[in-house]
């Protein structure tokens, strides 16, 4: 199974892949997280990346596409991988094909106006990285991690101005690769919105896969 989900920011990319790794058995690799763990652990490559990624910019592509060259050669991805948030560009799309072949693109695709909704009210916690939503999946105490107890913080690239930039990068530079990877017959489709609990979106998606 080697897949790459696409979908807006706040598409749900994130929750599905991580069922879906227990389900297909392969690693999901989020490049998103593997930044924002340099950025934690202040590497070289998270010195490099902090400020494009508070600014809801991409990274450029020389830097994204020599981190996902290096982890999907390592060992746990000899059967496949779940892409999440690679390739965003057609640059990166280009390289990717140059490194392997594709299974699946799965495309998340949802309204401008729920992702907005669902960003906005995204919480994190810090140390664990547990996602919450203050409306459709608040925390059991206002303002604080279930298990930890610690303060719920918002992602700086979930700020409204962020958002916005995001979305509009977006636009301009990922969703053409629906129409690339549809030309070489890869897209699977799923509708996702706010309606609907992630299981129910996980069932889609393998329908999808099937
Ligand atoms: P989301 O899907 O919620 O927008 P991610 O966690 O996937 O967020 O990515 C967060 C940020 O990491 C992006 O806004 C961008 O700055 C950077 N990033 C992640 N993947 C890529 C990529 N493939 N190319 C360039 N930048 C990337």
């Amino acid at each position: 199974m080697k897949a790459v989900f696409l979908g807006p920011p706040g598409a749900g990319k994130g929750t599905v892949a991580a069922k879906a790794k227990d389900y297909y058995k392969v690693p999901h690799i989020s490049t998103g997280d593997l930044f924002r763990y340099n950025i934690k652990n202040e590497t070289e490559l998270g010195k490099q990346v902090k400020e494009i990624l508070a600014s809801g910019g991409l990274v450029p592509d020389n830097i994204t596409i020599e981190m996902v060259r290096r982890r999907i050669a390592e060992p746990d991805c000899k059967n496949g991988f779940i892409l999440d948030g690679f390739p965003r560009t057609i640059p990166q799309a280009e390289a990717l094909a140059e490194m392997t072949e594709l299974d699946h693109v799965l495309n998340l695709a949802i309204s401008t106006e729920e992702v907005v909704e669902r960003l906005s009210g995204r919480r994190m916690c810090p140390s664990t990285g547990r996602i919450y939503h203050i409306k459709f999946n608040p925390p059991k105490v206002d303002g604080v991690d279930d298990e930890t107890g610690e303060a719920l913080i918002q992602r700086d690239d979930d700020k409204e101005e962020a958002i916005k930039h995001r979305l509009d990068v977006y636009n301009a530079q990922t969703e053409p690769l629906i129409d690339y990877y549809r030309k070489k017959g890869l897209i699977r489709e799923v509708k996702t919105d706010n309606s609907k609990k992630p299981e129910e979106v996980f069932e889609l998606v393998v329908k999808a896969l099937a």
